[in-house]
């Protein structure tokens, strides 16, 4: 097993990394911008490392300087987290070529899947139901226009190489397909260099529906029952849960197979999620495969018992897998709300400095998060505070023990969207698992017809709530605060091994 290993990211997905280091008895490494000094993954590592200025593309992104802090740090392998460089094949091979082990898929999996056009050829070859529409790229607008009549408006414009959202637009016509045809070539082109397009059905109001799959070196692989991802907002998910509401024993195993079949057709190692669009029928489309830890992996470990993170490190180790399909259980109910400094109206990110912070608790309770108070959320990086999760032995008590995790989350200093949380969770249709990729749309009524003394009442209770709390803190006398030396004894105090209070 790896004595050490550089985490190439930050925020909580660091953290719960360096967790799942910690439990192994390895030692972790973490890479700072200069925004990042002060942040929690930094003070939880064992280690770290600076890797240049705020913007992520002058640190986070810069491939040699994360090499070189891992050669530094005698690290044996690299975790990329999600996003930044977890999708790039062109890292995953630098940190091989550097001797060493890149805790994901091989780079040639990370390529082909990153190739909207190549991975539903693949996934044609292997048996697995794609979204019908072009097997190869559309060129001209003349015979792209027979191709979207052939496949029947409503249509999707894809660009092979999209991704994040860009390059995508739905056609509901020929007069409106010209346009955007030149749209979403010419995003893909500025923003992946790659303005190859193809076109799918559009599918009314499907559910997002994702397989969550483990694969080891040795050819085995398993599949870890599915989440329901279908609350989204700009094609973001904000509430994912596990199992799907809809998914019954049948189903799951069908789309597990397809899931596993989908990662065979790569040569997939590693953790991976393989994305599945359902319609009204019940009938599943593969949509993308994701080749690294999801966001919302926790929902699955709720309810399977699994360590993902863990697994991961032991099968970049080379380890077997010490489970078979049979041994998987699923057993319980767990739900994420993601928690955004935004405005929960118009979902615009929100910085600030987080002032006051305490966490929720209690009976069926996870909270990962990267923040404390006195953190920053600063406009460099994604403005994600925490992922609340909660587990019920069924929906209804996890969904209860949310409602309570929710109201005891107090976060001042910057807008948040536990408010939007709240009102999604008590919606009828969400209790009754109806849902779809258009919920929010559909559901959620911008808060603009509260009444103005609603308004005023609730800046009212905020600048109590500020008032109060500053008040706290002029209470202190003088000789309460002792001299401490920068950050670093809370720094050490949350180390093993370290007993001495602040
Ligand atoms: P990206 O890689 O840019 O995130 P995806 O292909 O994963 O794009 O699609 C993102 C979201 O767009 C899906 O979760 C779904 O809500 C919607 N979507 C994509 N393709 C279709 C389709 N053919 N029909 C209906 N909705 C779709």
């Amino acid at each position: 097993m790896f004595k050490k290993i550089l985490i190439a990211n930050r925020g909580e997905i660091a953290v719960r990394v360096i967790r799942a280091c910690r439990d192994m008895g390895i030692k972790s490494v973490a890479i700072f911008s200069d925004a990042d000094k002060y942040a929690q993954h930094v003070r939880l590592a064992d280690e770290a490392y600076n890797v240049g200025p705020a913007p992520s593309a002058q640190s986070y992104l810069v491939v040699e300087k994360i090499i070189d802090a891992a050669k530094q740090s005698g690290a044996e392998a690299v975790h990329p987290g999600y996003g930044f460089l977890a999708e790039n094949a062109g890292f995953a091979a630098e940190v091989a070529r550097a001797g060493l082990e890149f805790i994901g898929p091989p780079p040639e999996a990370i390529e082909m899947m990153g190739d909207k056009m190549a991975a539903r050829r693949a996934m044609i070859d292997s048996g697995v139901p794609v979204v019908p529409g072009t097997e190869k790229p559309v060129k001209g607008e003349e015979k792209s226009i027979e191709i979207a009549k052939d496949v029947g408006f409503p249509v999707m414009i894809k660009a092979a190489a999209g991704g994040g959202g860009k390059g995508m637009r739905v056609v509901k016509s020929v007069d409106e397909i010209k346009s955007a045809l030149r749209g979403a070539a010419s995003e893909a082109k500025s923003a992946f260099g790659d303005d190859r397009i193809y076109i799918e059905k559009y599918l009314p109001q499907p559910r997002h529906i994702e397989i969550q799959i483990l694969a080891d070196k040795h050819g085995n692989y398993i599949y870890l029952g599915e989440r329901e991802c279908s609350i989204q907002r700009r094609h973001q998910k904000v509430i994912e849960e596990a199992p799907s509401p809809v998914v019954d024993s049948k189903m799951r195993q069908q789309m597990g197979e397809a899931a596993v079949a989908a990662a065979k057709a790569c040569n997939y190692f590693n953790a991976g999620t393989v994305e599945f669009l359902v319609d009204k029928d019940m009938k599943f489309y593969f949509l993308e495969m994701n080749t690294r830890l999801q966001v919302e992996h926790p929902i699955t470990e709720m309810i399977t018992g699994l360590d993902l993170a863990v697994e991961q490190i032991k099968i970049a180790a080379g380890e077997k897998l010490a489970l078979k399909q049979d041994d998987i259980k699923i057993s319980g109910h767990a739900i994420e709300c993601r928690v955004y400094a935004e405005d929960p109206v118009d979902f615009l990110p929100a910085t600030g400095t987080i002032r006051n912070y305490r966490e929720p608790a209690g009976p069926g309770v996870r909270i990962d998060s990267g923040v404390y108070g006195g953190a920053e959320i600063s406009v460099y990086y994604d403005p994600l505070i925490s992922k609340l999760v909660t587990y019920g032995k069924d929906r209804s008590q996890a969904i209860a023990r949310m409602e309570r995790a929710l109201a005891e989350y107090l976060i001042t200093g910057v807008t948040t969207n536990l408010s939007f949380h709240m009102k999604l969770l008590e919606h009828p249709e969400f209790l009754k698992g109806n849902l779809s990729t258009h919920f929010i749309e559909e559901h959620y009524k911008k808060p603009d017809e509260l009444s103005n003394e609603h308004h005023l009442a609730i800046a009212v209770a905020a600048a109590l709530d500020d008032f109060k709390n500053k008040n706290k803190a002029l209470s202190f006398k003088k000789g309460d605060l002792k001299k401490t030396d920068g950050n670093n004894n809370w720094k050490m105090s949350g180390r093993p091994g370290v007993t001495k209070a602040l």
